[in-house]
């Protein structure tokens, strides 16, 4: 679609469809913005500002507000906003780790909605779940002290969440006597260092949230400033809504409406660009054509549509679409790709474990993903690029993503629907990280998956068996090694064949690199995962041997093979039982602090809720427990 045909559109809308028009002007007058500062900068000063000279503050919150700062005060213009800033930081402080506070207020030109975020480095996440869907940034410096470590955090988060509005509000300029040099000091510092991290374009203000100056109109107290108040500029900055309607069509679709429902179309909500019925559309990632023949909404069929609206596209012909696909413009497509290189920001107390098995939420469509490589974290407060393994909470790294399947996409600095994601864990749900994405890494496009003509099938036809995957689980000692070796040999005389992988033989070979921290542990267990599993498509019987004591790795490699091969099998043997035993003599190594991560004495094992198989030691026999295993193994092949 060429940018002159789309803006003709916006035109033609405005003249053909008046309705529609203010429909979308209505959406559009609604700014979303962030202030970025600590309570020492005056954060709530300047937000109770905006709140009480829009005259906007409904009584009761209030009211709420100061009977929240517990302080009463006589009636009268000062004290009451005096008691609004308190009541707001009583507030802040209160929720200061629950999340965002999100504020209302309006003037007659535009609706706000300010995100009041927490500001130190631990409320990192929070800050960016605030600035996650905002239009505009408002960074607060305090005239006295200057650009400081925290301006430049969150200015570069501010920047990494791709805000283009950026307004430098230098506040508590009546502390500094009004002084226009101070001032311009604190702007050229400041644009050194944006223009180093990549900030384009940012708008500065001489401000006094406490006394009021340049908030609503210009100061009598700064005739040198001839700039904007800030209202007046929150009141009339450009959208980046109308950048996204000039944009390419892009809309990933919600959800498929079914041809019981007299008719066959795809909702969604419009990311980018504009559509309009005759348009050719490519659903990806098949990457099928069509024509749109209908433009569904709520309140009728539409001759077009633009970003920001939610509506129900109907195709000319039958083709393949479904949750999470995305319909786009069709001479210009999006990429589809299964490898990414991406900014992680990590949200949760348990660290990212590169190699552990995820949930990405991308667009409409969640895919299983891993972290295969983190390339470096950012020091927030430095910008400096360090060497890491892991992300702990509120930690920024760059990584590379393989994901289970190919996803259409868009970089995050050209789409934040389409490059945006979401990490959840696959075990509690809970959102664990959220990032975005740079690009697709170029071995996602050369590698194919060999075909072979002779499949597993056929191999562990050859053997008269079922291929499996016997996982054997559970604390040092517990007897995994002495029940696989004997279930191997039963097989073996069995005439099956089997092989045993056990914890020792693979650490002196394939992983020999790896140690006993918990991103180490990880990656013993998804490599052995791997080789178990290309030893399954060889039609083997595979028994491994490993403490592997983190479900979400066991859920991992189970979900590898074909459901029904994976069999789990919960060596449970009580830790005292096991450390009594201590036939390595490894426990008591721990217990003198002579080894590190010990499973069971300083690092955790996970049982598995549901094993196929439970194998209590302190009432079966070591071969009572293997014929237990032989049974199930050949009985349900
Ligand atoms: P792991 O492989 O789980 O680290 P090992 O098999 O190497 O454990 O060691 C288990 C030890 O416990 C062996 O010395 C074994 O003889 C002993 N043992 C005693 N009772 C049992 C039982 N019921 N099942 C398995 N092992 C047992």
């Amino acid at each position: 679609m060429q940018p002159d045909a789309s803006s003709y559109r916006a035109d033609a809308l405005i003249a053909e469809d008046i309705g529609a028009y203010l429909d979308r002007h209505q959406h559009k007058s609604l700014l979303r913005f962030i202030t970025c500062g600590s309570v020492d900068d005056g954060k709530s000063t300047l937000i109770g500002r905006l709140l009480y000279d829009s005259k906007m503050i409904f009584e009761d919150q209030l009211a709420a507000l100061v009977a929240d700062s517990k302080r009463v005060g006589t009636q009268g213009q000062e004290i009451d906003f005096a008691l609004l800033v308190d009541g707001l930081a009583a507030e802040r402080e209160q929720g200061i780790t629950i999340d965002v506070a999100y504020r209302f207020f309006a003037t007659d030109k535009r609706k706000f909605i300010v995100a009041d975020t927490p500001g130190h480095e631990q409320y990192t996440r929070n800050m960016v779940t605030g600035a996650s869907t905002a239009d505009l940034a408002v960074i607060l410096i305090d005239a006295r002290k200057g650009v400081l470590t925290q301006t430049r955090r969150h200015s570069y988060l501010v920047h990494l969440i791709g805000i283009r509005n950026v307004v430098l509000a230098v506040n508590k300029m009546d502390l500094v006597g009004y002084s226009q040099a101070r001032y311009d000091e604190i702007v050229a510092d400041y644009r050194a260092f944006a223009t180093g991290l990549g900030i384009a374009d940012f708008v500065a203000m001489p401000i006094s949230g406490f006394k009021g100056d340049n908030i609503t109109a210009a100061s009598p107290n700064m005739p040198w400033y001839r700039g904007p108040s800030l209202i007046e500029h929150l009141e009339t900055v450009a959208l980046d809504e109308e950048a996204l309607a000039r944009a390419p069509l892009r809309m990933a679709v919600q959800w498929v409406n079914r041809p019981d429902l007299d008719f066959r179309g795809f909702s969604g909500f419009i990311n980018s660009g504009c559509v309009a019925v005759g348009d050719a559309v490519r659903v990806l990632p098949s990457g099928r054509t069509s024509t749109v023949s209908r433009i569904v909404t709520l309140d009728g069929d539409l001759p077009r549509a633009v970003a920001g609206l939610s509506v129900t596209l109907c195709l000319a012909d039958e083709v393949d679409c479904s949750r999470g696909d995305v319909i786009t413009a069709a001479a210009v497509p999006l990429e589809v790709a299964d490898q990414f290189e991406a900014t992680l920001v990590w949200m949760a107390d348990e660290p990212m474990l590169p190699g552990r098995p995820y949930l990405l939420k991308i667009g409409a469509t969640t895919v299983a993903a891993t972290v295969t490589a983190e390339k470096y974290q950012v020091n927030v407060n430095t910008l400096e690029h360090v060497a890491g393994k892991t992300l702990g909470l509120n930690a920024i790294g760059v990584c590379n993503l393989a994901l289970d399947r190919a996803v259409p996409f868009a970089p995050y600095a050209e789409n934040h629907d389409l490059g945006g994601f979401i990490v959840i864990d696959r075990m509690s749900h809970a959102t664990v990280g959220a990032g975005m994405l740079h690009f697709a890494l170029r071995r996602s496009h050369n590698i194919h998956w060999q075909a072979l003509e002779i499949g597993r099938e056929q191999l562990a036809a050859q053997k008269h068996q079922r291929a499996r995957i016997v996982w054997f689980t559970g604390l040092s000692g517990a007897g995994k090694s002495t029940i696989a070796n004997l279930v191997a040999k039963q097989l073996y005389a069995l005439g099956k064949h089997c092989f045993l992988l056990d914890g020792d033989n693979v650490r002196h070979g394939l992983n020999k690199d790896l140690g006993f921290t918990d991103v180490d542990r990880v990656e013993n267990i998804r490599r052995v995962g791997e080789v178990a599993k290309l030893m399954t498509d060889a039609g083997l019987i595979v028994l491994t041997a490993f403490i592997s004591p983190f479900r979400s790795e066991r859920e991992m490699v189970r979900r590898m093979v074909a459901e029904g091969e994976f069999i789990e099998v919960h060596v449970d043997t009580p830790l005292a039982l096991a450390e009594q035993r201590d036939v390595k003599g490894l426990y008591r190594k721990a217990r003198a602090g002579q080894l590190k991560n010990f499973t069971g004495v300083d690092s955790r094992y996970e049982p598995p809720p549901v094993p196929e198989i439970r194998l209590d030691t302190t009432t079966l026999t070591p071969e009572e427990a293997a014929a237990l295993v032989v049974a199930r193994v050949l009985g349900d092949g």
